[in-house]
């Protein structure tokens, strides 16, 4: 049976491969953008996650044309990327008000329909670097290390209504986003990965569609590492 899934940032990158894997299984897909053309194939909505009435429109326009969301992937984020001698508070707060804030805004609505359901699956994308660190990074590790405590809160808030909340956390991967870095950046990241390669969108988007599969039905409260070893499991 098809599902109505949801992927935030679905137009490009991971979200788009994501997507992409939902489709091919048979699912409705809704995605968001916020500027252009989104990709075809899909129900594209346009939405900010950093502002609630454009979620609040997005959601209501999927539920109308699609149903509620069944399977949630939170994946929309950014980077913003300065020493911290350097980094503004603007820097700061903007990444976390996408990547956290953002998230918590398109979870907390998706919530509504799924405990209505009694069932539901929510997938949030972190980063290797949550949990590892990265210079020049903080303001992006605090907000992916952040996913990790609200999605294993809500793993405890939400498990006894069927609702599992999991979390994908993936090495350094081949979307504009690592495209921004130099070469010498790059290389350097690659060669601390144990399986000696970056990795493709698609491999992210395999962990993230057996999360939402009937056989995770008993995974909830995990942080899946897709990163070639870089983190070593965590
Ligand atoms: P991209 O930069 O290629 O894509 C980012 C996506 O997020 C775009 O779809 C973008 O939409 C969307 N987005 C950004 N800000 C907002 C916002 N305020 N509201 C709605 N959508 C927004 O990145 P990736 O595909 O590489 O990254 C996807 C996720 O994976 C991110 O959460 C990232 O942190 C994470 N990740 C990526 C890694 C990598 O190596 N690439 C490694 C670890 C984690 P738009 O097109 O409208 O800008």
């Amino acid at each position: 049976m098809s599902r109505s899934v949801l992927v935030t940032g679905g137009n490009r990158g991971i979200g788009l491969a994501i997507a992409r894997a939902f489709a091919d299984a048979g699912d409705d897909v809704a995605i968001t953008y916020r500027t252009g053309e989104p990709p075809a194939g899909f129900l594209a909505v346009k939405c900010d996650i950093t502002d609630a009435e454009q979620v609040e429109q997005a959601y209501k326009e999927i539920e109308d044309r699609q149903g509620p969301v069944q399977v949630l992937v939170a994946n929309a984020g950014v980077t913003r990327d300065q020493l911290l001698m350097r980094m503004s508070e603007d820097d700061f707060c903007s990444v976390l008000d996408t990547n956290l804030t953002g998230t918590f805004r398109v979870v907390k609505r998706a919530n509504r329909g799924m405990l209505r359901a009694r069932k539901g699956r929510v997938v949030l994308i972190s980063s290797v670097v949550g949990l590892l660190g990265s210079a020049g990074q903080a303001n992006y590790a605090a907000s992916k290390a952040g996913l990790v405590g609200f999605a294993r809160s809500l793993a405890r808030e939400l498990g006894s209504r069927n609702i599992t909340v999991n979390v994908v956390a993936p090495g350094i991967v081949d979307t504009d986003m690592t495209r921004a870095l130099d070469e010498a950046q790059r290389e350097s990241i690659v060669k601390q990965v144990p399986l000696a390669r970056g990795g493709q969108p698609e491999e992210i988007a395999a962990a993230v569609r057996f999360l939402a599969s009937e056989e995770a039905a008993y995974i909830t409260g995990a942080v899946i590492p897709v990163d070639g070893g870089l983190g070593m499991g965590h």
